[in-house]
């Protein structure tokens, strides 16, 4: 598809190419359309919303974003967290959850979070309230080392879940090893759109690939070989094919089982 930049024609291209997956897997989506305003431009937006009952009325959310920078073609942030959701549906297609899923592809992340921001602004109390975690998902292929993500404490709880369930099937999941004491063990800073969520008290988990222990130990370098590969031109399948012989294939793999079971299971973690 090609890079989906922010508040542009070819962002709600890649909108309607989620509706249409979403249909096929037999979900009704809703597109929850919003503007935001930057340097005195208005733009338009949208997030493509899911729903998928549980055995409880309690919601999950899952979210990644489906917008890309303009730089690359967007394949590890965020297309690849797009298609381990899609294959997780799939795969989850004819069970019933534990926890009813809202499924929320977000748009225009990299301009400041806003579909994120936009979704928690318009969620009542009672939504709040009703929410157990945010499941967030952002660039998964590059990244030299596979992670899960969770908030201190007892809210991290889903975080420990993923990992245990990494563990028995043998994926190599870590998380943060707090090397930074800026972002303890476990946690990850607000860049994604987990952030919004955590700001109002909902738990999340937050899965990613990079690799915390170069560079300035903020999870920001992606791989001791490039560098980042996120916002630059090497953000494309091509690449990262060539330069991580395999890479791709094991991390979407990896993910993908941990998320799905993490979702059959999830009413373990509370
Ligand atoms: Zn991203």
């Amino acid at each position: 598809m090609g890079s989906r930049v922010t508040g542009t024609a070819a962002e709600k291209t890649a909108s309607k190419y989620l509706s249409a997956q979403l249909k096929d897997l037999g979900l009704n989506p809703t597109i929850q359309n919003f503007t935001y305003t930057r340097k005195n431009t208005t733009y338009q937006s949208q997030n493509v919303i899911a729903t998928k009952k549980g055995k409880s009325s309690k919601e999950l959310i899952i979210g990644a974003h489906y917008d890309s920078v303009s730089v690359g073609k967007g394949a590890d942030d965020n297309g690849s967290s797009i298609g381990v959701v899609l294959e997780t549906l799939q795969a989850l297609s004819k069970k019933k959850t534990p926890y009813t899923l809202k499924i929320i592809f977000f748009g225009s992340e990299e301009a400041g979070l806003q579909g994120s921001k936009y979704y928690v602004s318009q969620m009542t109390d009672a939504e709040k309230k009703n929410t157990v975690a945010m499941i967030n998902l952002d660039s998964l292929i590059a990244g030299d080392n596979m992670y899960v993500y969770g908030d201190q404490g007892k809210q991290g709880k889903l975080r420990d879940l993923a990992l245990e369930i990494a563990k028995k099937h043998k994926i190599p999941m870590s998380t943060n090893p707090g090397l930074n004491p800026d972002y303890p063990a476990g946690t990850t800073g607000d860049w994604s759109d987990h952030a919004p969520f955590k700001a109002v008290g909902i738990p999340y988990a937050y899965f990613e690939a990079t690799n915390w222990e170069i560079g300035d130990l903020d999870g920001y370098t992606q791989t001791v070989k490039h560098g980042e590969i996120w916002h630059t031109e090497n953000d494309n399948l091509t690449f990262l094919e060539k330069e991580f012989p395999g890479r791709v294939k094991e991390h979407l793999r990896g993910f993908t089982i941990v998320l799905t079971e993490l979702i059959e299971k999830a009413d373990k973690a509370f």
